[in-house]
């Protein structure tokens, strides 16, 4: 109990912007840093932990044995990408870099004996980062109903995790008309322009298929304007956009959505609940608290955005999707590829440096993310998210969203760059 509340209280204390954050921890010579989760977070702490701390024991744990991305997805599932989905050997990857892979299910972190629990027995660590992505929340809809969201995630479920895609594309290449609902999650969740990109592609893939369709966006969330303007503009008659539309009911099973102020029945659908932290956040007791309710879980990884630090054990570094807001001033930083990788390498030149005695430098993430807003003709968005530190200590965020109505493929070329840095092959 004494320890939760010196948790809270340092949570609150770097959101807050002073530094209550711990000495440096130094390991026996050498020492052992395992990766949990071969995403982009995981990828990059991986790689980076290497060149930054030769002398460490490094070991990325995943479940899978090939990278698959997310980003690019929505091509891929629209027949818009050359040479299929991006997908990557990880012994290859870990190879090339000289870090240990080990494939299997991580079941648990027990935090007091600095040891992960797999399948295949245990592996002790001095430092760990954590960067196992998300997980879907579908209390809110069905409660502890397991029935229904089964079904949901069974049959309607969003591919908003890599290994989902192959299932949704078939779902795709199947669907023979009729309504197509997105039910866009509420902030945060990953990615926040891909339902809308998803949606634009989708659409005109059914056109071109001369299927006989209309994709229903509902959008619990406040507007993204660039899109309003293609979906008015490109999409008058495929895409039906439905603003502030929270979902109250979902049947799964009679195949409709209620909202506040409408029921929708679809053919087929790709149902979002809200989004959290995945399992072994909570499992190993690093969820922070609600801003608004501190009796409740945020939902999302307490930690320190100057060091990836959590808060609640200053051995565990968290990082990715996974992590809870970054500043009072702006919230989350935004659930992007290229955020997880720079969270993955910041954590690691954290754990390079108590490795070895030295002082942290002291770095902040940057997001940039092309977005496919239209396809007909084709248009992109390119948002450039910037981060510094106030005087007081508080994370400051800019954005920047730049318009592109003649796209070269800007989307493919900065993909193929963060494929050489993550896995060291360009794809
Ligand atoms: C449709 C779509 C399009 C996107 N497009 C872009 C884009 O253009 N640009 C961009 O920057 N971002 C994009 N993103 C976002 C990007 O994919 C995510 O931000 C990124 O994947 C987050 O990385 P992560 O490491 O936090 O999580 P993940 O990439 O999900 O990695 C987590 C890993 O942990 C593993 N794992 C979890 N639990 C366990 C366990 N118990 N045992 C073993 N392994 C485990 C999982 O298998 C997974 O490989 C897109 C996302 C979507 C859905």
């Amino acid at each position: 109990m004494q320890t939760n509340r010196r948790r809270l209280l340092a949570a609150a204390a770097a959101l807050g912007g002073s530094a209550l954050l711990p000495g440096p921890l130094r390991a026996a010579a050498g020492g052992r840093a395992v990766v949990i989760g071969g995403g982009w977070g995981g990828l990059a702490a991986a790689r980076h932990l290497r060149e930054l701390a030769p002398a460490l024991q490094v070991t990325l744990l995943e479940r899978h044995d090939r990278f698959r991305s997310l980003p690019l997805s929505n091509r891929w599932l629209a027949d818009r990408l050359d040479g299929g989905l991006p997908e990557f050997d990880y012994a290859a990857a870990a190879q090339r870099f000289g870090y240990a892979f080990r494939r299997g299910e991580v079941l648990a972190i027990d935090r007091e004996r600095r040891r992960v629990r797999t399948a295949d027995g245990d592996l002790d660590y001095d430092w760990l980062v954590l960067a196992a992505g998300i997980r879907d929340d579908y209390a809110p809809w069905f409660g502890t109903d397991a029935k229904p969201a089964d079904e949901a995630r069974r049959r309607f479920g969003s591919a908003w995790q890599a290994h989902e895609l192959p299932a949704l594309k078939a779902r795709l290449d199947a669907f023979a008309g009729g309504d197509f609902v997105i039910a866009v999650p509420p902030m945060p969740y990953r990615c926040p322009p891909a339902p809308f990109e998803r949606a634009c592609l989708i659409a005109t893939l059914f056109a071109q298929r001369r299927v006989k369709a209309r994709v229903v966006v509902l959008d619990p969330n406040p507007a993204m304007p660039g899109f309003l303007r293609v979906f008015a503009s490109q999409y008058r008659e495929r895409i039906v956009y439905v603003p502030q539309a929270r979902v109250e009911k979902i049947d799964p099973f009679a195949q409709t959505v209620s909202t506040d102020f409408e029921t929708f029945r679809f053919d087929d659908a790709l149902l979002m609940p809200p989004q959290q932290a995945g399992d072994l956040a909570w499992q190993a007791g690093l969820i922070g608290r609600d801003a608004n309710d501190p009796a409740r879980a945020s939902g999302w990884a307490a930690f320190d955005p100057l060091t990836q630090r959590s808060l609640a054990d200053p051995r565990v570094f968290v990082v990715g999707d996974m992590v809870d807001r970054a500043s009072l001033l702006f919230g989350h930083y935004p659930k992007t590829g290229q955020m997880a990788a720079r969270q993955g390498r910041l954590a690691a030149a954290q754990i390079a440096a108590e490795a070895q005695g030295k002082e942290a430098p002291r770095l902040l993430p940057e997001s940039t993310c092309y977005v496919l807003a239209g396809a007909e003709p084709m248009e992109m968005m390119r948002i450039e998210t910037r981060y510094r530190v106030r005087g007081d200590g508080l994370v400051l965020q800019t954005v920047q969203q730049h318009h592109d109505a003649q796209p070269r493929d800007e989307d493919i070329a900065w993909a193929r760059g963060m494929y050489t840095e993550l896995l060291g092959t360009p794809g």
